[in-house]
């Protein structure tokens, strides 16, 4: 008899995943093996930034009250004492009726209260002359203009862009704490998988889930292991995913989860004595996600259906990979699109759709990458977004407003 599966509301399922416990761990990289990881402390200022009052411009340090006279018709001269580039401190204080040649970047001299930039002023070594009446404080980038001390500017979990390298570097991050990758195994499993090297064979397909899993993996953030392809076979397979679940705290296996013949995973929860979180999903397409816990160790039974295992990768095993890196933001961006295509069927699930964003005129607009069905690989190659239908309703219509899960950075053809 087919066992009855009680779906789950997706939001629902998504929680009971996020109630799970990960402990997350930090560790040490240089900075230069920083890049996408996540932060693993608080990164404070620990200094002011600009640590010092500088110049923004090549020009002359001044006191500023030497112009209030300047004018057109008359103006002031003073004489040039020293010159500083960046990097240098002057030696002198400036007096009354003196200016320091500056460069960018440069402190500003003890006495200066102001910098004149050099197209401003007329040079006639030694001496320059200046036209207008300059104010106290103009062109100096004062300390503590862009982070002062003691200010948290990331917290711990930020994803390490190009941008906060600079931030880590200006605070003399050499070595970046950062969160530990989460290790996930992944077992693919399948009598009919041939690894992409191999030869097609009658009723035989090429595992594309391990490679398409894997690069999920990494893209979220997390280090993938991957174990192989398992047969069709239960004592094989028990003893593979036990074996592994030694190796590594968080276990993801494609295929096998539904209610066929030769479909084991749902045994093998049972017979590891695995908690169920729930392995019936009011989604399409991947219904028969499978989520299970076993000795603080978490079983994801995805699909082996590749539009279903991308899916089921995308709303269960990524937001959970995300909380363990410390993510504020585990989810997708979720936003608005209009909906190019007819959906005209009712659906008691809520669908996601593999999708392609297009902006025109200033409105995205979203539709369908390829066959909308489970099985469908194509519809993901080209996919950057999640179109999301919620069940229970009458279908929609092309016009639509619809709410999307973005799964990308898209480039342009044109600047
Ligand atoms: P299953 O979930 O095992 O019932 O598999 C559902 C469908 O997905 C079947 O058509 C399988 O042949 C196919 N399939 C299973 N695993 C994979 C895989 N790793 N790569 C590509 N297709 C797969
Ligand atoms: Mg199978």
């Amino acid at each position: 008899m087919v066992e009855r599966r009680k779906p789950l509301p997706v939001q629902d399922a998504i929680e009971k995943v996020m109630a799970l416990s990960y402990e997350s761990q930090i560790e040490t990289v240089p900075l230069s093996e920083s890049d996408a990881r996540h932060l693993g402390v608080d990164l404070k200022a620990d200094h002011d930034v600009p640590p010092f009052d500088r110049s923004p411009y090549d020009g002359f340090a001044i006191r500023a009250e030497d112009t209030n006279e300047a004018s057109q018709e008359n103006p002031v001269r003073l004489k040039v004492v020293e010159e500083i580039g960046a990097g240098t401190v002057a030696k002198k204080t400036l007096n009354r009726g003196e200016a320091i040649r500056i460069m960018t970047g440069a402190p500003i001299p003890n006495g200066a209260t102001a910098v004149i930039m050099f197209e401003l002023v007329r040079e006639d070594a030694p001496y320059i002359y200046i036209k207008r009446n300059v104010n106290k404080g103009d062109n100096i980038s004062k300390q503590g203009e862009d982070a002062s001390k003691g200010e948290v500017l990331l917290e711990r979990g930020t994803v390490i862009s190009p941008g906060v390298k600079a931030l880590l570097a200006t605070f003399g991050y050499a070595d970046v704490p950062v969160v530990k990758k989460p290790e996930v195994g992944i077992y693919a499993t399948g009598t009919e998988l041939l690894d992409p090297n191999e030869a097609l064979q009658p009723g035989k397909i090429r595992n594309s889930n391990a490679p398409m899993v894997e690069g999920q993996i990494k893209a979220a953030g997390g280090l993938p292991t991957y174990f192989g392809v398992l047969e069709d076979d239960f004592e094989k397979c028990f003893s593979s995913v036990k074996r592994a679940l030694e190796e590594v705290d968080i276990l993801i296996t494609t295929g096998g989860v539904s209610v066929g013949d030769y479909d084991y995973l749902p045994a093998i929860y049972e017979k590891l004595g695995a908690t169920v979180l729930f392995n019936k999903v009011g989604m399409r397409p991947g219904s028969v996600t499978t989520v299970a816990e076993w000795n603080g160790k978490i079983l994801f039974g995805l699909s082996g259906n590749p539009s279903a295992c991308f899916v089921g990768f995308e709303l269960f095993v990524r937001p959970i990979l995300k909380r363990a890196l410390l993510s504020n933001t585990p989810y997708r961006l979720r936003s608005k699109a209009v909906l190019q295509k007819d959906f005209p069927k009712p659906n008691p699930f809520t669908r996601f759709v593999r999708s392609k964003t297009e902006e025109v005129e200033g409105t995205v607009h979203v539709k369908p990458t390829g066959l909308d069905k489970s099985g469908s690989v194509t519809s993901l190659a080209e996919a950057n977004a999640l179109t999301v239908l919620p069940g229970g309703t009458r279908g929609f219509k092309a016009g639509d407003v619809v709410e999307i899960l973005h799964l990308r950075e898209g480039g342009s053809s044109h600047s």
